[in-house]
């Protein structure tokens, strides 16, 4: 699959997010011999907060974005802030040990305040609202992973809350009997991500760093002891060289290609629901994300428009006939949805690993990487740039915030694409049979 660069493919989707957040700015291509301290390569979340945190200690940062900043899975996501990784906090402990799990446990759980304290500190509109995350569980053995889950999280002073049947149902406003409980976590909410990729980039540039859209890096090399990034318009020499490239990374370096398969996420916007629906649908405005292994997340945007979403065709465009599947869960978990007619629908890539876990990478001669969200980058892409942001300036990686570890190409990841495929057919069959299994014990419960 080629990458952006190589492809170039830069119009903005048709996304609720593009259609909302008025009219891009410009920002300009790079002309000529440029010098500065780091070059980024990617203006998602991950490149702007490193670019952003960079020049507020005063260092000289240029940013490259093959399109324009925010075009990547950052404008298109579903603007749900999530704090944690997909690994439970017990989890991550045994994985990274002693000294990094309750470090590592600390800065992911942290990743939600941290974005919203740094919305307020740099007055970044971008419709953000930490109204809570909810976790519902589509089965009962969900529901009792979502029970530890909480149970974890709340061992570390969080407020979480189980949920049961019914609280979720409320809460959602949706049909009896699609999840069986779920949990609530307050430190997530939403944003407008767009906006918020808009937003940084301003404030990164407000604090000095430079930022180029349209600027396709076709090839890194080393040349006297320095890095040069080569776009079509200007050549970039930097000491240190960033990539921030997530889904979107080409064979600019191609170990980190091998490092992350991206996957398709597709969304699905209607018209802005009448007022009585909003009232009954998502009352309190949290956000949501299911448990199942193909999981659905949904929410109401500032209009209400229901946003939903889930695993898309593998491909960066998708249209009305890719919406089947999606627009019947929908339906089927908001009835009073049927007769609102679909505005747009669009896709966007994200970054799976091994591990399911994010990676911060240095791979020699200043140049360092971030990415690997799994699907879980709005909060912890502005976090890990921050912690990249450091490392480049100098902090020791001991005295990081989160790991750095080496890159780890995936074997067989030529074979990426059937794997895929035959895994997604097998996680909707495992879904299927856990909603059966759950309507069979309620059956059985029903029983006189
Ligand atoms: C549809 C969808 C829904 C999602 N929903 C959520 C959610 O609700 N909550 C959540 O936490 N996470 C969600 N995510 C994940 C989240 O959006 C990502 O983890 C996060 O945006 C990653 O940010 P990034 O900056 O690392 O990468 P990106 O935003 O993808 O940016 C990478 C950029 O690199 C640029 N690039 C690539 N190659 C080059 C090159 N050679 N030269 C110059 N530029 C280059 C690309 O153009 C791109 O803009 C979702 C993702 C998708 C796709």
């Amino acid at each position: 699959m080629a990458g952006v660069a190589e492809q170039g493919d830069t119009a903005w989707p048709d996304s609720a997010w593009v259609r909302t957040a008025g009219s891009p700015p410009m920002w300009p291509q790079p002309q000529g011999d440029i010098e500065t301290g780091t070059v980024v390569v990617g203006g998602g979340f991950t490149g702007l907060s490193a670019a952003l945190h960079l020049a507020e200690q005063g260092q000289s940062v240029t940013v490259l974005e093959a399109a324009d900043p925010g075009w990547g899975a950052s404008g298109r996501n579903g603007g749900q802030v999530i704090p944690g990784l997909k690994a439970d906090p017990d989890a991550l402990e045994a994985h990274f040990g002693p000294e990094w799990g309750p470090r590592v446990v600390r800065t992911v759980g942290a990743a939600a305040d941290d974005l919203f304290e740094l919305l307020s500190r740099h007055g970044i509109a971008c419709q953000a609202r930490q109204s809570g995350w909810l976790q519902p569980a589509h089965c009962s053995r969900a529901m009792a992973a979502v029970r530890q889950r909480a149970d974890q999280w709340r061992r570390r002073g969080v407020d979480a809350r189980v949920l049961d049947g019914d609280e979720v149902r409320d809460l959602l406003g949706c049909a009896p009997g699609v999840y069986v409980g779920g949990w609530l976590d307050p430190r997530g909410g939403s944003v407008h991500p767009l906006a918020l990729a808009r937003g940084l980039a301003q404030a990164a540039a407000g604090a000095g760093a430079v930022i180029h859209g349209r600027a396709p890096v076709a090839r890194v090399h080393r040349e006297g002891g320095h890095w040069r990034a080569e776009t079509p318009g200007g050549r970039v020499r930097a000491q240190r060289l960033l990539f921030a490239t997530n889904g979107y990374t080409d064979g600019l370096w191609p170990s980190l290609r091998r490092s992350v398969v991206p996957v398709f996420s597709q969304q699905i916007a209607t018209a802005p629901l009448p007022p009585e629906l909003r009232e009954r649908i998502l009352p309190q405005g949290h956000v949501v994300s299911d448990t199942r292994r193909l999981m659905r997340y949904f929410r109401l945007d500032d209009e209400g428009r229901l946003l939903m979403g889930g695993r898309g065709p593998f491909r960066d465009r998708v249209g009305p006939g890719d919406t089947d599947a999606l627009n019947r869960e929908a339906c089927r978990l908001f009835p009073d949805v049927a007769g609102i007619p679909l505005e747009t629908t669009w896709a966007g890539r994200v970054a799976m690993t091994a591990d399911h876990l994010p990676h911060l990478h240095a791979l020699g001669n200043d140049a360092y990487a971030a990415m690997g969200y799994n699907g879980r980058g709005v909060a912890m892409a502005v976090t890990l740039g921050r912690i990249l942001a450091d490392l480049v300036a100098g902090t020791p990686a001991r005295d990081l915030d989160f790991p750095v570890t080496p890159v780890r190409p995936l074997r067989l990841h030529a074979l990426r694409r059937p794997a895929i495929a035959a895994l997604t057919t097998w996680y909707r069959l495992l879904d299927r049979r856990d909603e059966r299994s759950r309507s069979s014990v309620e059956a059985d419960l029903a029983q006189p």
